[in-house]
């Protein structure tokens, strides 16, 4: 937000301070006693082996942190919120969103709470039926197929990395009929990304004629991302952003995974860009150029000298590949 603020791309009047949820509004899907044990974390600093043992909290990958409770609970009250505000329609862009594996009464994956269920959720209280969702982040959003995997009225397609954590998401996974998962390997190309684009995600959400669709616009599978071994630039993911507006009146786009602040910065600035219909330039501000100097990434080696790109544009080489062939099998099997 820093960013897209320096590239004067934020007039006040288009943001919009996400509410805290409440306990009782994140009991459409959280059980209470998850709920409880989130605030007793942050309130104590810690918990009890037997609610380690329960909710997954205090793990090494749900760790307890001072904000556990608030942090979360702020991208779920966006994503909330986000089903009134587009109840007779718009586009919504909630960055914080995205917390694809939170389970009702379990942290997964260092998501504490399952804000893009809650957005599902809050749609259908607003009378939005048919949802779209999509999920292009590295990893398979398992919280939220186990949440719709049985709803003919939500639409579900996830591209992520084969053999990734949390190793769900099976291409035979069909769910009843509207469930489909795309396995992809490493070195994932921009031109398979375009091909998939074509031939799976745009033609099942027009076949599927949404009343909303949610995007999950993980950062996590360009090149530069130190956990995934995929090797997209930032232009496959915008692609499909800007693809994907038009196909229905309603559109929630979230964050999601990331772990290189400098992409997940560049990427998602330029989603907002993309939102908007502003041009992105070829070479940044110096405003925003400092913006991108100021951050740090300790503890990686790609944070020790990291190449000049990263301060002074938005937009990545792109990087095309030929289409492999797993990728075409994959996809055709979801047309038959
Ligand atoms: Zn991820």
């Amino acid at each position: 937000m820093d960013l897209t603020r320096a590239m004067g791309w934020l007039p006040v009047s288009q943001y919009i301070n996400s509410p805290r949820a409440k306990p009782a509004a994140l009991h459409i899907w959280h059980t209470s006693d998850y709920i409880a044990a989130l605030q007793n974390a942050e309130a104590s600093g810690n918990v009890s082996d037997a609610v380690k043992q329960r909710h997954s909290i205090g793990t090494h990958s749900n760790p307890v942190f001072p904000e556990i409770f608030r942090r979360p609970a702020t991208a779920a009250g966006a994503s909330l919120l986000s089903g009134e505000l587009l109840r007779d329609g718009g586009v919504v862009y909630s960055p914080a969103g995205g917390t694809h594996h939170g389970m009702p009464d379990r942290a997964n994956g260092f998501c504490y709470l399952n804000d893009p269920v809650l957005a599902i959720l809050s749609l259908r209280r607003q009378g939005v039926h048919r949802i779209a969702y999509v999920d292009i982040d590295a990893h398979h959003p398992d919280g939220v197929e186990f949440a719709f995997a049985d709803d003919p009225d939500v639409l579900m397609l996830s591209v992520h990395e084969e053999g990734r954590w949390p190793r769900t998401g099976a291409l035979t996974d069909r769910g009843v009929g509207q469930v489909f998962n795309l396995p992809v390997p490493r070195q994932f190309n921009d031109t398979e990304m375009q091909y998939i684009m074509d031939q799976l995600i745009l033609p099942k959400v027009i076949a599927f004629k949404p009343d909303a669709i949610v995007l999950q616009c993980g950062a996590d599978m360009v090149e530069e991302d130190p956990l995934s071994r995929l090797s997209l630039s930032n232009n496959a993911h915008w692609a499909v952003v800007a693809a994907l507006r038009p196909l229905s009146d309603r559109y929630l786009v979230l964050g999601g995974g990331g772990y290189n602040p400098w992409s997940v910065g560049r990427l998602w600035t330029g989603v907002w860009a993309i939102l908007n219909g502003n041009e992105i330039p070829e070479r940044l501000s110096a405003e925003a150029e400092n913006v991108l100097r100021s951050l740090r990434w300790y503890g990686n080696r790609r944070g020790k000298n990291p190449p000049d790109h990263w301060f002074t544009t938005l937009r990545d080489p792109r990087n095309p590949g030929p289409i492999r062939d797993e990728i075409r099998t994959r996809v055709n099997a979801h047309q038959s």
